[in-house]
């Protein structure tokens, strides 16, 4: 097998200076300088030559071990008719999300933004019966989403490469299988991707359905926030970290709700100490987790109708908006403006108390509570009255929630949920592969049924397992970059060797040529600078450096006494070796 040759004279590539724009993150502005990926619109980009070979290479790791796990693979189209998705409810719940088109005859079609109905139908097409399962099957395609806020280049596009599998069986045994399958697969392709990453509970947001995790790329620009114990294996995204819900406390001693006039207590930190000051309680000292903070959002429905919402939390907390977005999906969530304020003549800016709040109350919101607002928790909240706040406030005796929902921010020291010693510490992260047992919604939705042992008929129950090959090409150049540019893990770098030739002579040129050749015969892939004319030594290895081919070799100067250099663009690690002996030396390199 023969390895590729690339000639930067030849190649289709333009290496840039300057940053462009509208890049945010170093990869992103990286993958633009250095030639992999051109901006085509909004949120959509085009494959250049080394970008390309950075993405087949990730998908085709990707392809290797779905192949292992017995998963067969398929391919829809991106372009798909409305019925299979009205049926299962996403042509709405996707939202905005969805990019809806019309034929020339007015039929409804969308680009698919994940294929979970196609999938389902053409499995009840095909199969009948227990035997023909389990089954897994996947696609590796291009998906469409109309992202809110498109980001950092492919790492959230709306055009982007998905690999989506699932996988049915006739019991909840068999999905449980299924999805140990898929993820022991996806760590042997994290593994071999060779970056670093973590396994974190998730939640299933519009998917549905119970069971799932991700897979996180650590990286201090990504958007999810994970935390993990210091002491057990506990590791969740915030989004789906449930607090644990501390017992009932007695309240017979706590003396009656009273409230008081509170004047010059814009924030909590005045309000504590104002408390202190002049309400001591008997006990210790008032905190900031000791009030009740009321936070008003306003929820914007799939079918585009709003409706407001009202969040109880401690007030040492924020309400994080992005882990309740999470628990609420497909319903988005924006902090409630002034004017939807103002239509609610119950709600007293900076003074919300429970006692207007609810669906039974005078304004009729909704009103949920963070899980720590248990029966006899004791609390100083708004009095609905400008400068008062009312004291001893008893959840259960003066107020009852319509429910709890896990909204307050998740901080780093909290403890952990499922150990008793242990803390929690935080870090930032960016989704690289999500695994679902979905259970039975779609298979129920579109009727997916088949004949089991006994001739009765039985509703699959199906597992959705995606990975994004086109954000893990951002992701991983995230995770590897250094000040001076790209540096590909050795799997998925666009090319095994790069070739300098520092110099014009024919020597130079003659033995780059000679010892890319001796390495293309022996299955390497090699990246030969052998551009002549005006670029000189200097720029070749700015290029280089820029581009991040894992091993750097140059045939320049040392020629002379008979050696060429190679350098390790990771470590920066350099060795002389004698040309002679660079084909074998490198081929241990790479093999290695
Ligand atoms: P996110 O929370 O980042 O929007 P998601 O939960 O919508 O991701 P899934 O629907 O689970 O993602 O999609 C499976 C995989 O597809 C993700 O793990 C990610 O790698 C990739 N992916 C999803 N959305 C995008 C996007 N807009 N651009 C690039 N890759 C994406
Ligand atoms: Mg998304």
């Amino acid at each position: 097998m023969t390895g590729r040759l690339l000639r930067m004279s030849s190649l289709f590539v333009r290496t840039l200076r300057d940053d462009p724009n509208d890049a945010e993150v170093p990869s992103h502005r990286l993958l633009v300088r250095a030639g992999y990926i051109r901006r085509a619109a909004p949120g959509v980009y085009t494959w250049l030559p080394l970008g390309l070979r950075v993405l087949r290479r990730i998908e085709g790791i990707v392809r290797e071990e779905m192949d292992a796990i017995g998963a067969h693979e398929m391919l829809f189209p991106a372009l798909l008719p409305k019925e299979p998705y009205e049926a299962s409810g996403r042509w709405t719940d996707y939202g905005d999300s969805l990019f809806r088109i019309q034929d020339r005859k007015g039929a409804d079609y969308l680009l698919g933004p994940t294929h979970e109905e196609m999938f389902t139908l053409v499995v009840k097409d095909l199969y009948s019966s227990y035997k023909d399962l389990p089954l897994s099957i996947y696609q590796i395609q291009t998906k469409y989403r109309d992202e809110a806020r498109p980001r950092a280049g492919v790492l959230r596009g709306r055009e982007f490469v998905m690999k989506d599998s699932y996988s049915f069986d006739v019991d909840d045994a068999g999905l449980e299988a299924s999805y140990q399958k898929h993820r022991d697969a996806y760590i042997r392709i994290f593994d071999r991707l060779g970056f670093e990453y973590v396994i974190v509970k998730a939640t299933s947001g519009a998917m549905g359905g119970s069971a799932s995790e991700e897979f996180l790329a650590k990286a201090a620009v990504g958007e999810d926030t994970y935390v993990a114990c210091t002491t057990c294996d506990y590791a969740a995204n915030v989004e789906a970290v449930a607090v644990r819900t501390p017992a009932a406390v007695p309240y017979d001693d706590t003396p009656a709700a009273h409230a008081e006039e509170t004047p010059d207590t814009p924030t909590i930190d005045t309000l504590v100490t104002f408390l202190n000051d002049t309400h001591p309680r008997e006990d210790r000292e008032w905190t900031a987790a000791d009030t009740l903070k009321n936070v008003l959002v306003t929820l914007r429905l799939p079918d585009g109708t709003t409706e407001p919402l009202a969040i109880g939390v401690p007030g040492d907390r924020d309400v994080d908006l992005k882990r309740l977005g999470g628990q609420l999906e497909p319903i988005e969530v924006e902090p409630m403006d002034e004017v939807e304020m103002k239509k609610h003549a119950a709600l007293v800016k900076g003074y919300i108390g429970p006692a207007v709040l609810g669906e039974d109350s005078e304004s009729g919101i909704r009103y949920v509570v963070d899980p720590r607002v248990v029966e006899g928790t004791r609390w100083v909240t708004g009095a609905n009255v400008q400068g008062s706040h009312v004291i001893d406030l008893v959840a259960g005796r003066d107020f009852t929630p319509d429910g709890t929902i896990e909204a307050a921010e998740v901080r780093e020291g909290d403890e952990c949920p499922s150990c008793t010693d242990g803390t929690l510490v935080a870090a930032r992260g960016i989704e690289m592969g999500h695994i679902f047992q979905l259970g039975r919604k779609y298979a129920d939705a579109l009727g997916l049924q088949v004949l089991d042992e006994n001739g009765k008929l039985v509703t699959v129950t199906m597992g959705s397992y995606g990975i994004g090959p086109s954000r893990a090409v951002a992701a991983i150049a995230e995770n590897t970059l250094d000040e001076i540019g790209l540096c590909w893990p050795r799997a998925v770098a666009p090319a095994d060797i790069h070739i300098v030739a520092a110099g014009k002579d024919e020597a130079i040129l003659g033995a780059a040529e000679t010892l890319a050749q001796a390495l293309v015969a022996q299955g390497v892939e090699v990246l030969l600078d052998d551009r002549v004319g005006k670029v000189s030594p200097g720029v070749k290895f700015k290029d280089a450096e820029l581009i991040g081919v894992p091993t750097i070799v140059t045939v320049g100067r040392g020629l002379a006494e008979g050696t060429v250099e190679v350098r390790d663009r990771a470590t920066g690690g350099r060795e002389e070796i004698a040309v002679d002996d660079a084909a074998g030396r490198l081929l241990e390199i790479v093999r290695s």
